[in-house]
């Protein structure tokens, strides 16, 4: 027989009870209430937002700001559980641009804290303060805007007060709540104060739109941060003509940290933390970024609020989209597009940033108004333009492979005394210019491509180089559908198992969209009678039996979907110049001209770095001179 409990009857929860509910949802810890406070003050529209702690947050929270503050008669209606001036029916609730709507904030810390209002209107003579445990309504002074202090966090509740952590750490947490709003309000200024010390202090900007962010993002996450990070726009002319568009900056590969402690994105302004755009933001990495190294990026998407319901987390921390595959394709292009753009060809291509007017229903108060030349476009028009005159794919003939089979790189990669021309860097004498990586001037070890520009020393890794340029034109070829192929003279015939002249058999459509005619002989032999154009240097022996290798361990016919990346990186692997390969000073040019207009050729397809510079001071500095 099991005992049934004592049945007690159903009743109403005192208020009080309900606020110390909501509170275990809202208030975890000293940052929440930060958190809270420095929301109630934007909405109010302050310009100067000043915090002070004590005991990491514990004994003393207080936030002083200079909005349109409360008049005495609403002091006490602020502090009630369910009240607030934000919205008013269902409507307004789905189309609210406010930090704050739920009126819980203030009632569930006061649940939990002693709290006291301290606020003056624009009209009124003095200002007035109430204490919330008492209800004492008093004149008091100040300038107009308002602060409320929040004094002994979870007196009443000291289970809650055990799982506090040492006053350093919880100071650690309030800075972090107060930057993340910084970062979305460079209009605002933010001050925090800890023990009577100033701990943080990032002023007002005094112009508006991106640049206003850029300066907000240097003064808080460091000038580091923001010398790596590269501006980004979707869609491409900024305009808020879909309802959505994202900007902001992304670290580059180089910048990637091993924590993701600085990964932000807002939505409408207000910070988030949202798996859709952490996604999508990954995988616009993706291709330059590998392993467990996190990317750095601040990410701000503006959406039509009727697109988004910010009421499905008690601290608004998660939104939902209603549409998130839209959310995630903008966020992807808008940072992909970003890390495409060589830096490499950089110099050259000065961003222009010309504020646009804030689209109709930006909310006034936020600066989100912006807009910049698209690169992409510009990258785009460059490399055909150089293709041609480099001698890319468009330049070459359809003969220059033809003694493929005779004078390859033999395996270990030693070259032959007279070296073919590598595929790509076919190349005139340099014209005279200003090249972004300079000039050529010398090989180091078979491995470094040494160049002088403007800066000092260029150093590349020639293969890693070469083997992005390779892997982003297969990719825009097969993209179109157009990876062009070179027949073989002499086909080159290689003893293969069953399972790979099965899989030459089986997958001979998808070989076919590869630039690959690989063909039985026997049941034992195999035969590569066409090479894509791009990977004609290779060993077309060596690349057939690892694309047949990856092919068999796919699916062939989703091979092009799901592996596609992976395997054009296999390919790329095989047509990229060796180790020790002697370049001419001209065929090192070339390189370095494809590496300024291929996308994402500052990083090689396993994310390591392809070149370096080595600036004059360094140079100096290796030789003490000047000292
Ligand atoms: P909410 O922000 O969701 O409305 P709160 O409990 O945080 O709920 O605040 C209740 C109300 O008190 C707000 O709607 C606002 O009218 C008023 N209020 C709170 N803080 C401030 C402030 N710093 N300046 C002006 N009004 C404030
Ligand atoms: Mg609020």
């Amino acid at each position: 027989m099991t005992d049934l409990p004592t049945r007690r009857p159903i009743r109403e929860l005192p208020d009080e009870l309900i606020s110390q509910i909501a509170a275990g949802e809202v208030v975890e810890r000293p940052a929440s209430v930060v958190r809270e406070l420095v929301d109630n003050a934007l909405d109010a529209g302050a310009t100067q937002v000043t915090v002070r702690l004590l005991g990491g947050g514990v004994r003393l929270i207080a936030v002083e700001d200079d909005g349109i503050g409360i008049p005495p008669g609403e002091l006490a209606q602020a502090l009630k559980r369910h009240a607030t001036s934000k919205i008013g029916n269902l409507a307004e609730l789905e189309a609210v641009s406010t930090m704050g709507f739920r009126g819980e904030a203030l009632a569930a810390i006061a649940s939990v804290a002693e709290v006291s209002l301290l606020s003056r209107t624009d009209d009124a003579p003095h200002a007035w303060g109430l204490e919330a445990r008492s209800g004492e309504l008093a004149p008091g002074a100040r300038q107009r805007g308002t602060t409320v202090e929040v004094r002994e966090l979870f007196y009443a509740t000291p289970a809650r007060r055990k799982f506090l952590k040492s006053d350093s750490t919880e100071l650690a947490h309030c800075i972090e709540a107060v930057r993340r709003h910084a970062l979305a309000r460079p209009g605002v200024g933010f001050a925090i104060w800890h023990e009577g010390k100033l701990v943080a202090q990032w002023r007002a900007a005094l112009f508006d739109g991106i640049e206003a962010t850029r300066a907000r993002l240097a003064d808080v996450l460091g000038e580091d941060f923001i010398a790596e990070a590269l501006p980004l726009q979707w869609p491409a002319d900024g305009s808020l003509a879909r309802g959505l568009r994202v900007w902001g900056f992304a670290g580059v590969p180089d910048a990637a940290r091993s924590r993701a402690d600085q990964q932000f994105a807002y939505v409408n302004g207000r910070y988030v933390r949202d798996k859709v755009i952490g996604h999508a933001a990954r995988a616009a990495y993706e291709d330059v970024l590998h392993g467990q190294r996190q990317p750095v990026y601040a990410l701000y998407i503006d959406i039509d609020p009727a697109r988004v319901d910010v009421n499905v987390h008690p601290t608004k921390i998660e939104v939902r989209f209603r549409d998130s595959r839209e959310v995630h394709h903008a966020v992807q292009q808008a940072v992909q597009g970003a890390l495409a753009v060589p830096r490499a060809g950089q110099l050259a291509a000065p961003a222009v940033a010309t504020p646009e007017p804030i689209a109709a229903w930006t909310p006034p108060a936020r600066q989100t108004g912006f807009g910049f030349v698209p690169r992409e476009a510009e990258v785009g028009q460059r490399v055909s333009d150089v293709s041609v005159l480099w001698g890319g794919e468009a330049a070459r003939g359809p003969l220059t492979g033809l003694s493929t089979g005779f004078d390859r790189l033999s395996p270990n990669g030693t070259s032959p005394d007279r070296p073919e021309p590598v595929e790509g860097l076919t190349a005139a004498p340099l014209p005279d210019g200003d090249w972004p990586l300079g000039r050529a001037i010398a090989q180091l070890q078979g491995i470094y491509v040494l160049a002088e520009n403007a800066h000092g020393l260029v150093i590349v890794d020639m293969h890693a180089a070469h083997e992005r340029i390779v892997y982003e034109r297969l990719k825009r070829q097969l993209d179109a559908r157009a990876v062009q192929s070179q027949p073989l003279l002499i086909p080159a015939t290689f003893s293969a198992t069953p399972e790979e002249v099965a899989t030459a058999e089986t997958a001979a459509p998808t070989l076919a969209a590869l630039g690959l005619e690989v063909t039985p002989l026997s049941p034992r032999t195999l035969a590569v009678r066409a090479v894509p154009t791009t990977l004609a240097q290779g060993d077309p022996v060596a690349l057939a039996r690892s694309v047949l290798g990856e092919l068999a361990q796919h699916e062939a016919t989703q091979v092009l979907q799901r592996a596609e990346h992976e395997l054009l990186a296999t390919m790329a692997c095989h047509g990229a110049v060796r180790a020790n390969r002697r370049l001419t000073i001209d065929e090192m040019n070339a390189l370095l001209r494809q590496m300024e207009v291929t996308e994402r050729s500052d990083q090689c397809n396993h994310g390591r770095p392809t070149w370096r510079q080595l600036g004059l001071r360094e140079l100096d500095a290796l030789f003490l001179r000047g000292r």
